[in-house]
């Protein structure tokens, strides 16, 4: 999977379109809510923070349409409900088996969403297909509010109209669309301009990814702790348009959420109000209910990634292999790994140890590791410093 839109993880906003809301709450103990598999690392696009690094060609030791198969019967053996399965890349619809694995999942009653590459492969002929293959949620990647940006991080000329059109065709196949924005420095400031593009178009979730050093990320700047901080505050109020948000790699946004909900005010610095003031601007006050989601899930804590050669991952960006499910059952990996049942304890160190919103938000566990080589580490992106002595949530 990529850091990118193509391969970005479709997470609550995903659910919500499923569900429309109404799942089962579900035991993250026992089962994710969402199963990332990278299908195939081949993609025809090389855009600068990809998490994968992904290739033209699919690498050696891919999982073959039979192993495929076979990972879904194990995503099904999590019972119900059913984890959702989204299939990511590099890009997914180089998989020649893509519908064939699709229709396995739908005969196990298993919702599947994809997340392709825009290349000229999704055509309006692939998009109709995609649309009668019973797909719950599309997610498609864009950086920029114009051209200038998302084509300089693509790396592709006229990828930004080719990302528009694509956006407008599912949303016209009737297919719930989810857009995937990674924040880096290069496109923070235009953050609210890329809102009202969204806004425009009818999409029905906004997942904004915030940078972890991982893959060609590691080429990236990252954007400073209380500059994530003004991010998520310009989120929640993102949220008040008509559209999902939902953040990855930055559970910090359910405590600014936490804090907005409670009557909190945003911070008066310089991105925040810059943000949410052209926000404002371009599309009036917001007055719609927030529909900034909050679900308790992290990396190993309700999602789970496989990667292309079927190695488990506590999710796309923690690069920490848990075993195989060419060898073990992805069930017997999620419920039983001592990694993954010391995030989902919530036993971190540093703040995120001590935090009140430790169960609730638990920092990026791909970044702690990232920065530190601990996943259990504090998140380094959070510029929040709870009370030691206050007792958790
Ligand atoms: S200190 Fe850690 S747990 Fe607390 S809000 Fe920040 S990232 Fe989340």
């Amino acid at each position: 999977m990529r850091q990118d839109l193509p391969a970005a993880p479709i997470q609550e906003a995903t659910v919500t379109a499923i569900s429309n809301g109404a799942r089962s709450p579900v035991d993250f103990s026992e089962r994710p809510m969402l199963v990332f598999w990278e299908t195939t690392r081949a993609c025809p696009l090389a855009c600068r923070h990809c998490r994968a690094s992904a290739q033209p060609r699919a690498l050696p030791g891919e999982l073959g349409p039979a192993e495929g198969y076979r990972l879904i019967d194990q995503v099904a053996g999590f019972g119900r409900p059913h984890p959702i399965l989204v299939l990511t890349g590099g890009d997914c619809l180089l998989r020649p088996d893509l519908f064939g694995l699709i229709g396995h999942a739908q005969s196990a009653a298993i919702p599947v969403a994809l997340s392709p590459s825009v290349s000229p492969l999704l055509d309006r002929r692939m998009i109709g297909r995609i649309a009668a293959s019973g797909v719950k949620a599309v997610s498609v990647s864009l950086d920029g509010a114009s051209p200038g940006t998302h084509d300089r991080v693509r790396g592709i000329p006229g990828h930004f109209g080719s990302t528009v059109q694509a956006i407008r065709a599912l949303v016209d196949a009737g297919l719930p669309v989810q857009v995937n924005t990674t924040v880096m420095g290069a496109n923070a400031g235009e953050l609210a301009r890329i809102a009202a593009l969204l806004e425009h178009l009818s999409v029905h979730a906004w997942e904004v990814f915030f940078l972890v050093q991982t893959g060609r990320g590691s080429a990236e700047g990252a954007v400073t702790p209380a500059e994530h901080d003004d991010i998520c505050h310009f989120l929640y109020d993102a949220s008040q348009y008509g559209f999902v948000v939902r953040t990855v790699e930055a559970p910090f946004f359910r405590r600014v959420v936490a804090a907005r909900r409670a009557g909190g005010a945003p911070p008066q610095r310089p991105l925040y109000t810059a943000l949410s003031g052209e926000l404002a601007k371009l599309l009036g006050t917001g007055a719609r209910r927030p529909r900034a989601h909050t679900a308790a899930t992290r990396d190993g804590k309700g999602i789970i990634f496989i990667g292309h050669n079927g190695d488990v991952f506590p999710a796309g960006f923690l690069p920490l292999a848990l075993g195989n499910v060419r060898h073990q059952p992805l069930a017997r990996i999620y419920r039983e790994n001592p990694l993954l049942t010391a995030i989902r304890a919530a036993r971190f160190g540093g703040r995120c140890g001590y935090c009140p919103y430790a169960d609730l938000c638990g920092g990026s566990r791909a970044r702690a590791y990232a920065a530190t080589s601990d996943p259990l580490a504090e998140d380094p992106a959070c510029p929040f410093e709870p009370d030691q002595a206050a007792p958790r949530s």
